[in-house]
């Protein structure tokens, strides 16, 4: 847990109660890395010749292997200091990559071992492989497990990932647990460093029980506990434009979820079509005592279907979640960018973030005037308060001709590197909107991204 205290030019200090930040999470990450090299060091006392190589580097990625893929399932568990510390969009990132991780050195281990062995027995590895099938308790399963861990890696690669819809992507990712079970026994059955090592077999277990602990609470108790104390419903859906829809939903004791401006919830709308997906769309205002509300564009089924959604419709709301909040704010002045929809956070955040008269200023970019939704409620609040609000229209334009390029952002917000700065909206505006912004002189740690992409 953490408590950030940077601060800058006489400007606030940040506090974050509750939350696990980015460097605690690696430096726990890390040290569990090094306990799990010093079992394996500890469970070799020497190696002997080629074979006795390539064996214990078997070992040791198989025993790397476990411990990755117990963090990554921990990152994807919903646990709220974990989401509120590190925000959902890095979140995504480590678990993507410990993924990678994960199938790589499964494969490797599997690979190593079946060398090692091989060449330590003079047999070829085919002979190998079949006898470990055969002979060795639980390593079929844990071979299905590997396959199956593949199977996955290879989904998730990103061309097969744009081929496939998100739900089936996520419905094979379902898989992991199931690789886990089929992988755990042979880990103590034939592995070095547990077969005689009882404390080893013991911590590893309780590891592994923490996990799925923690997995079942975030992901199945505490949602069916909300769902019964806040009996949430849709009051009502009002058109923004086109193909942008606000969704009102309204409870009981809302004010209990505790929900920070800048913060997301996973929505499962309890219609014939819609309960089975649960799909993330941020708050686009501060939660009100009476009601909540997401304004969402049309991308696909789930979120075309929401303006369809008739009031008294019962919805789970799981959350809430996501750092991009005040939190993370460490400077006195601070500019927002939005980019289309992208403006659901960062209006939350216009409306709430603390500031006296010109500490605040929102850049909002659409391809075209007719795009910017909540146009009146951004007006209104930039009246009220003495914000700053630029509407920018326009189609992307190349390096200095784009409306979001360092010399206009530094033209609109001349002290923009003294600013933390808060960015949501469409993956490519936010990639050059970054570039831009540290072209300007904006430091990456002022930089606050949440992004719409898993
Ligand atoms: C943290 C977060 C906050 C978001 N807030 C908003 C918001 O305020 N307003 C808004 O309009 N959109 C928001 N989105 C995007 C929104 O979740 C997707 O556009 C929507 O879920 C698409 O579903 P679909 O069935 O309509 O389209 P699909 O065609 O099924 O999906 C389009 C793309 O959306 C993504 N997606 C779909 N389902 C999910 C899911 N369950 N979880 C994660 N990603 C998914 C995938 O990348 C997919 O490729 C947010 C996304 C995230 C991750």
């Amino acid at each position: 847990m953490s408590t950030a205290t940077r601060s800058s030019e006489g400007s606030r200090v940040a506090v974050r109660r509750g939350q696990v930040s980015p460097p605690t999470a690696l430096a726990s990450i890390g040290l569990g890395g090094l306990l799990v090299l010093a079992l394996w060091l500890h469970d070799t006392p020497a190696v002997i010749g080629f074979g006795g190589w390539l064996t214990n580097a078997g070992r040791l990625t198989g025993l790397v292997a476990g411990y990755a893929i117990a963090v990554i399932l921990l990152l994807m568990a919903r646990v709220p200091a974990l989401e509120r510390g590190l925000g959902a969009d890095r979140l995504a990132r480590w678990h993507a990559m410990g993924g990678r991780y994960v199938v790589s050195l499964a494969v490797a281990h599997t690979l190593l071992i079946i060398w090692g062995y091989s060449v330590s027995a003079h047999t070829d590895v085919v002979s190998q492989t079949s006898s470990f099938i055969r002979s060795y308790p639980d390593v079929l399963m844990a071979t299905v497990a590997v396959l199956v861990l593949v199977a996955i890696g290879v989904t998730s690669a990103r061309a097969a990932r744009r081929r496939l819809a998100y739900e089936t992507w996520h419905f094979i990712h379902l898989y992991t647990y199931l690789a886990v079970a089929l992988s755990f026994s042979h880990e103590f059955a034939t592995g070095a460093d547990f077969v005689d090592n009882a404390p080893a077999r013991w911590l590893w277990s309780a590891l592994y029980i923490a996990v799925a602990a923690l997995l079942l609470w975030c992901r199945l108790a505490m949602p069916v506990r909300a769902a019964l104390r806040h009996r949430l419903v849709v009051l009502g859906v009002r058109r923004e434009s086109a193909d942008v829809v606000s969704v009102y939903i309204g409870g009981r004791h809302l004010g209990e979820l505790a929900t920070e401006p800048g913060q997301f919830f996973r929505w499962r709308f309890l219609t014939r079509d819609l309960w089975w997906a649960a799909n993330p769309y941020s708050l686009s205002a501060a939660a009100r005592p009476d009601w909540l509300r997401i304004t969402v564009k049309v991308a696909g089924g789930h979120s075309a279907a929401l303006s369809t959604l008739a009031p008294g419709t019962k919805v789970l709301a799981e959350g809430p979640y996501g750092g991009f909040t005040a939190t993370r704010r460490t400077r006195r002045r601070v500019l927002l960018i939005a980019g289309g929809v992208g403006i659901t956070p960062i209006r939350a955040l216009f409306e709430t973030l603390p500031g006296y008269p010109g500490e605040i200023c929102l850049l909002y970019r659409a391809n075209d005037i007719g795009e910017f939704v909540l146009r009146e409620e951004l007006e209104a609040i930039a009246r009220s308060r003495g914000a700053e609000l630029h509407l920018l229209p326009g189609r992307p334009g190349q390096g200095s001709s784009d409306q979001l390029a360092a010399e206009r952002v530094t033209a609109l917000v001349p002290d923009v590197r003294q600013r933390d700065v808060f960015l949501c909206g469409p993956p490519g505006m936010m990639a050059a909107a970054t570039r831009e912004l540290r072209r300007a002189g904006v430091a990456r740690r002022d930089i606050h991204r949440e992004s719409f992409v898993f």
